[in-house]
């Protein structure tokens, strides 16, 4: 018999609602990793949540550890949008409330074990686990571009490297890309008093939630969205079915993936860009280092010298560069891409391994990549698990 039945790696929301749901059914779990990290650590202060109100419950197998709940119990008002402090803190709520004896300690490595997994801790335990659920986020994800490559991150950073972005006060800095965190950044940034201005390949900017009203049209906006809130009129509904999403064909998953996550800022940014200079349809071909600065070149063949470029420049699933996978067990994988394929209980094709978050939008589509998801993964999670004799 293995030690353990399942362990969950990872302490975010994904592993947060998975453990709520499995020790609440009595599954025997270990549960892994820092709460609320990538939240506390990876984005930068003063940011707010794209997502809606009602898409950013952590679920839990009651549905009762809503935020409203929160805000009930802590006697708080949280303003909408929810600030990433105040989400953040109702994470730890949500632990406090739903997880027993999570252990804050890092996964150096799982490997095949014939009673399961062998799973190694930075700390030097070992221990055997019939199951292990990866719910280790996207920051081994973070999308650098070529260009910068060799560029010390003092001059060049990605989104998730810089948390305090008043450092840059007084500084000129280029934000490259045109989503979420690049607009919300460049919006900071200029709030902060640094010299800012958004460089992006695509023609034009894209943004959600500019006509509010659209959502409270009784029936027909229910018919249109979907509570969990990715994607537009319509898509959203089909996005928030993820058993019904993944039996389309491919090539309209893909088309439906792309429409329902494309690169976007929140409607209420637009009036805190204002005075920022924002070049579209460009891309920066080539970056070096000049003495304490950093040379741009746009393919329209200007230039920018700049004190920092901050690459908004997203991220790039590829199971691989999670460190605490080797890669025999990565060959063992069936992959699309950087994606393993997934099927019911969000499960490998390695027995016994789950995927949640970002690595299972390929297998159960983009819902996967918000916290709206975690509902639908715990739930599947729960699923496969009790259905599978002996495991309790
Ligand atoms: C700037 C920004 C803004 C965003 N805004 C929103 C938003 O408004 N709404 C929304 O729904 N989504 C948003 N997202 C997406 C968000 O990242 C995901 O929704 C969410 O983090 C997914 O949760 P998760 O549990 O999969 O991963 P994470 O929250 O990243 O959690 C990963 C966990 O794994 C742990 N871990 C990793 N490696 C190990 C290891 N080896 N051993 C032990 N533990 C480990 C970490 O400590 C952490 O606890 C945003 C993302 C970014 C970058």
């Amino acid at each position: 018999m293995p030690d353990c039945n399942v362990t969950i790696l990872g302490a975010g929301p994904y592993g947060l609602s998975s453990a709520a749901y499995l020790q609440a059914a009595g599954v025997e779990t270990r549960v892994f990793g820092e709460p609320m990290s990538f939240w506390e650590n990876q984005m930068p202060t003063g940011m707010c949540l794209r997502s809606h109100w009602a898409a950013s419950h952590i679920a839990d197998p009651k549905q009762k550890l809503t935020i409203d709940e929160y805000c009930r119990q802590c006697g708080n008002h949280l303003p909408k949008p929810i600030p990433l402090e105040r989400f953040i803190a109702y994470g730890h709520w949500f632990h406090s409330q739903a997880v027993r004896n999570l252990e804050n300690r890092v996964i150096r490595s799982v490997t095949p074990d014939p009673r399961g997994f062998k799973v190694l801790l930075a700390d030097g335990e070992e221990f055997t686990s019939r199951r292990v659920v990866v719910a280790a986020g996207i920051g081994a994800f973070a999308a650098r571009p070529v260009e910068f490559e060799g560029i010390p991150s003092s001059l060049a950073s990605h989104s998730t490297e810089t948390k305090d972005l008043g450092q840059f006060k007084g500084r000129r800095v280029a934000v490259i890309g045109a989503g979420q965190s690049a607009l919300e950044s460049a919006a900071l940034l200029k709030e902060a008093g640094v010299e800012v201005e958004v460089i992006a390949r695509q023609t034009k900017l894209n943004w959600v939630g500019l006509h509010p009203g659209m959502h409270h049209l009784g029936a027909l906006s229910r018919l249109l969205y979907s509570s969990r809130d990715v994607g537009p009129a319509g898509i959203s509904r089909l996005v928030a079915l993820p058993n019904l999403f993944r039996k389309l064909p491919r090539s309209l998953q893909n088309r439906i993936a792309y429409r329902a996550i494309r690169p976007a800022g929140s409607g209420w940014l637009g009036p805190r860009l204002e005075g920022v200079p924002i070049t579209l349809g460009r891309t920066v071909v080539s970056a070096a280092e000049t003495g304490s600065q950093l040379r741009l070149r746009l393919d329209d063949g200007t230039e920018r010298l700049v004190d920092h470029a901050l690459l908004a420049t997203g991220f790039r699933a590829d199971v691989s560069r999670y460190p605490f996978l080797p890669p025999s067990l990565v060959q063992r994988l069936q992959m699309a891409g950087g994606y393993p394929v997934l099927r019911s209980g969000l499960e490998s094709s390695v027995p016994g391994l789950h995927f949640l978050g970002k690595p299972a939008s390929w297998s159960f589509g983009p819902l996967l990549c918000f916290v709206s998801g975690t509902e639908f993964a715990a739930n599947a999670l729960l699923d496969r698990i009790t259905r599978e004799n002996g495991t309790h």
